[in-house]
């Protein structure tokens, strides 16, 4: 009886450690947390966005916060979420450690290399510079656009 209660235990150990699998993404969060909805719209996976969807998630950070990479792989190149040099217009894509994501709103500090889980990679962009008034935050997207939800 002892020793199947010790495996239930052990067993949902593991699946907690498999579930928490990034690391925190922004120095000035206690944890990663998805922006909720205001007048621009809400920031989980799905959300509808004019006549599209929002295919990526919007982790809670403040303007110029440190920003860190949520796996260890390496830093692919830069990634720019709109191509028109906005104060906000760039971000970097990072792979590894089976994940590959963009990350938008960040300047980053480089745009290739190894990287360490938790490694400083940039810091957030004035966000509210270009959408006043929202929650400021890092737009994280999957590179095959599916739901990065279950990783944070
Ligand atoms: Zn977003």
């Amino acid at each position: 009886m002892h020793r199947i209660t010790s495996l239930i235990l052990f067993s949902s150990l593991i699946s907690t450690a498999a579930a928490a699998q990034w690391a925190k993404i922004c120095s000035s969060q206690p944890a990663n947390k998805i922006r909720g909805c205001g007048s621009q719209g809400c920031g989980r996976y799905d959300n509808p966005r004019g006549g599209r969807k929002h295919r990526g998630v919007d982790v809670v950070c403040e303007d110029g916060s440190v920003v860190h990479a949520p796996f260890a792989g390496k830093i692919d190149k830069q990634a720019r979420p709109y191509g028109n040099g906005n104060a906000i217009d760039n971000g970097v894509q990072l792979s590894g450690s089976g994940f590959c994501v963009k990350m938008f709103y960040i300047r980053p500090i480089k745009y290739s290399s190894p990287i360490k889980k938790g490694e400083k990679i940039g810091v957030l962009l004035p966000v509210q510079r270009v959408y006043r008034g929202i929650t400021s935050h890092v737009h994280i997207q999957n590179c095959d656009l599916t739901d990065p939800t279950p990783s944070l």
